[in-house]
């Protein structure tokens, strides 16, 4: 950890990656890990880690990255945080991220924007940018991620790391400052998928405190014994690939998918036909949760209380005015416009139908095949300011939202780089079948 904690410092400055950095690690954690070293055979006994400032952290600020929660303190652990640290990790810092997770450039943080560490003037990605810039600055080995509809694949791959975001229902949200709950969900961000599959296995699992937890086993990463993918039926949407207008992201993903089948995979050619209508449905679903799930941020109960009050309705007013920022407060106008009576049924129940018909594609997908392989974004990393309007930043969401919509498994790998900059390849695997995207990532080479 002193290693890990003297590289932290040091690039944080040009990255910030991460809103805390804790100057004293927490006791029960380091006794924790000393106890389970001693004992042998816990791989995960003493390995640092960051979590996206988004779980909660007893005793620690948790911030979601809004001068809302700037000085929450919560009294209690995200269960993501609590089983890792049973399992001897060591929390060296909450990173930096999207506020409320809103965001693909980590640029819309209360705490200042992310540079990614392989070009310090280009984004992370977000909203888990600062989880992927510290994993590939290498500040830290693991770190905690959300993706609600690309948060940890899209800075995954802009940061030339594995991330992988499990099965909705996979692992708990108890102590996850909520987004979008219907589609929120923890995963993790590391060098490898080999890493991704041990933390997964340690921080999935049944929680009664979520109960939209799924009645599942716990997860439990098998490394595969061989490097070849015999018999793996992988699905391939040839459309996706030749409408990538980067000529090196197309490169990339067609070497990525011939060496998938010179692994031993078998391509098969499949068809997502309501998939392009993936972004507008989630640009009305994600607001409409996001506009309900912060009318708890009020100023009395949680976090930023203005100054200037008149009446109640002026503490509402300031309070969220003040507390939150401009993208946030954008997506719980559009929220709450969608769910308003007139329209409730023009869009929410439109997109909500879209999302059945999205999900279906899939089914019928896996039908056919094991795993789908497709981009993960149409972009590398771009530079800072280069999206400021928010439309064309939505767009690049095309390929990580369907998955998410469908509560898929999913993650994205590295499988090299153009002008110098990361690529990443999405592995979509059928539900709770993590194992089978894993291992195929791992035997990637
Ligand atoms: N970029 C998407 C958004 O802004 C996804 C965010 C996420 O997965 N948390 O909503």
């Amino acid at each position: 950890c002193g290693v890990y904690s003297d590289r932290t410092q040091a690039f944080n400055a040009d990255t910030n990656a991460l809103i805390t950095i804790h100057a004293e690690l927490n006791a029960a954690e380091l006794l924790q890990a000393q106890a389970l070293l001693k004992q042998g055979g816990h791989p995960l006994a003493g390995i640092p880690l960051v979590h996206k400032d988004l779980f909660c952290t007893h005793g620690v600020k948790t911030t979601c990255g809004s001068n809302m929660l700037a000085e929450f303190v919560p009294p209690y652990n995200a269960t993501v945080v609590q089983k890792l640290s049973d399992q001897g990790m060591v929390s060296i810092g909450k990173a930096n991220m999207d506020e409320f997770a809103m965001g693909s450039s980590n640029e819309h943080s209360a705490f200042g924007l992310v540079s990614n560490p392989w070009d310090l003037s280009r984004v992370p990605g977000g909203s888990s940018g600062g989880s992927a810039a510290a994993v590939a600055a290498r500040m830290v080995p693991i770190a905690t991620g959300t993706d609600t509809g690309g948060s940890i694949r899209q800075p995954a791959a802009f940061c030339g790391i594995t991330g992988i975001k499990p099965s909705y229902g996979r692992v708990s949200r108890y102590g996850m400052v909520a987004f979008a709950s219907s589609l929120d969900q923890g995963g993790v961000m590391a060098p490898s998928a080999d890493d991704c599959g041990l933390v997964l296995s340690a921080m999935s699992g049944h929680d009664p405190l979520d109960s939209t937890s799924a009645q599942q086993p716990q997860f439990d990463w098998q490394k595969p014994k061989t490097p070849d993918s015999k018999g793996l039926k992988v699905g391939v949407v040839s459309a996706w690939i030749e409408d990538l207008q980067d000529e090196g992201i197309k490169q990339r993903t067609l070497e990525a998918i011939a060496q998938l089948q010179a692994n031993g995979a078998e391509l098969v050619e499949i068809d997502l036909p309501h998939a392009d209508l993936a972004i507008s449905a989630y640009y009305v679903l994600a607001p409409a949760e996001c506009s309900s799930n912060l009318s708890r941020f009020d100023g009395v109960r949680f976090g930023h209380q203005t100054e200037h009050v008149t009446d109640l309705e002026s503490l509402y007013r300031q309070s969220r005015s003040e507390g939150f920022g401009q993208e946030v407060q954008k997506r719980i106008m559009i929220g709450a416009w969608a769910l308003s009576s007139g329209y409730y049924d023009a869009y929410y129940l439109k997109a909500q139908k879209v999302r059945r018909l999205i999900s279906d594609d899939f089914k019928q997908a896996f039908s056919q095949v094991d795993v789908i392989a497709c981009p993960v974004s149409p972009e590398v990393a771009f530079k800072h300011g280069d999206k400021s309007e928010g439309v064309s930043m939505y767009q690049a969401d095309k390929f990580t939202i369907p998955a998410s919509l469908a509560g898929l498994p999913c993650l994205s790998m590295p499988i090299g780089f153009t002008q110098g900059l990361p690529v990443g390849l999405q592995l979509i695997g059928n539900y709770f079948a993590e194992q089978s995207i894993l291992s195929l990532a791992d035997q990637y080479q």
